[in-house]
């Protein structure tokens, strides 16, 4: 099965009064179909940037400077009279407008806090009615309604709730009526950026279990977005690690924790929990990411790294073969 999605030399910059801050530098990752890629590292390391550069989403005042994401299209795009032909389509250079029909019908995105994507005026119902018929305006809305209640109805919520607002819900249930929204105009692929991190463990054990289910049964490929290599382990085919804005490894999940060849793969794999091995002692990365209005030579990870060497100061690795099959940045290799 191909790529739907192949993302090449990605670079983002956050032009802020304090200097330019490269969020993410010469990325390069592809999403074969109806697969989940995560993506993990610690917070502000460019995972949410990468995700939302996807949509062209990035937030002031992020910049795409570099790069392809290239998108293989299911259909033909109208807009204003313009049609963009099915097929591989750069959302770089995408038109805005060509962006916005493109945006919830080919790609959705899940946001952490469902509370700011809701409108607190508005019914749950409404919410898809609305949604649905903006894009496709031949749907009736009842029509509209029953596809709302299939997604519901796979998500736990009962069809009667639909005439509630969002603040007669439950955090999770919040959070699963914008999945629902999110599969309202059939996307094929969902990017869900920390969809659980404001909810307890249960539920959140919950709600992925209900994502991963969906996106069988919608035939949906996925990016995962957590800082949780504990979620992925359960939830994810591939794992990308980013650090600093930079690919640091890549590597299907399984060989990523079984073999992991990053150091800083490595540190992050010792901090997770594993309820298996209670004796497990857990550990805690020394220092902090650098600050990347003033990008650090050689490998950006050479101050917390207990492998770092002179070279590693001065060279930045490439992204090389790892002898696990996945793909390193490291002088290690
Ligand atoms: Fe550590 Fe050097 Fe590898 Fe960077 S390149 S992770 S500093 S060993």
């Amino acid at each position: 099965m191909g790529d739907l999605l192949s993302v090449r030399n990605l670079t983002v910059e956050y032009r802020t009064r304090r200097g330019v801050a490269r969020a993410l530098d010469n990325v390069s990752v592809s999403l074969p179909e109806n697969t989940t890629l995560g993506l993990a590292g610690e917070s502000g390391c460019g995972k949410s940037t990468l995700g939302r550069s996807i949509i062209r989403l990035v937030p002031y005042p992020g910049v795409i400077v570099g790069g392809e994401i290239i998108f293989s299209l299911r259909n033909d795009i109208e807009y204003d009279g313009q049609v963009i032909p099915k097929g591989e389509v750069d959302l770089v250079t995408l038109p805005e407008e060509a962006m916005r029909k493109l945006r919830g019908e080919e790609i959705a995105y899940i946001f952490q806090d469902p509370m700011t994507s809701l409108n607190p005026m508005i019914t749950i119902a409404d919410h898809f009615v609305e949604l649905i018929t903006t894009h496709n305006p031949e749907v009736t809305e009842e029509e509209a309604l029953e596809r709302a209640g299939e997604i519901l109805d796979s998500l736990g919520i009962l069809p009667e709730r639909m005439t509630d607002y969002p603040h007669q819900f439950s955090g999770g249930m919040r959070q699963r009526v914008m999945i629902g929204l999110g599969l309202a105009l059939r996307p094929r692929l969902l990017i869900a950026d920390e969809p659980t991190t404001s909810l307890d463990v249960i539920v959140e054990a919950q709600i992925l279990d209900e994502i991963t289910q969906l996106k069988e049964k919608f035939n949906l490929t996925m990016i995962l977005i957590t800082h949780n290599l504990g979620v992925l382990a359960q939830h994810a085919d591939n794992i990308a690690i980013i650090y600093a804005g930079r690919l640091m490894e890549l590597a299907d999940t399984e060989t990523l924790f079984e073999n992991p060849q990053h150091p800083y793969t490595k540190a992050l794999l010792s901090a997770v929990p594993d309820v298996r091995k209670p004796e497990k002692k857990l550990a805690w990365i020394p220092g902090a990411p650098p600050d990347l209005t003033k990008p650090l030579e050689g490998c950006m990870y050479h101050p917390r790294c207990p492998m770092a060497t002179d070279r590693c100061r001065v060279e930045q690795p490439p992204l090389v073969k790892s002898p696990s099959g996945g793909l390193v940045a490291c002088h290690l290799y």
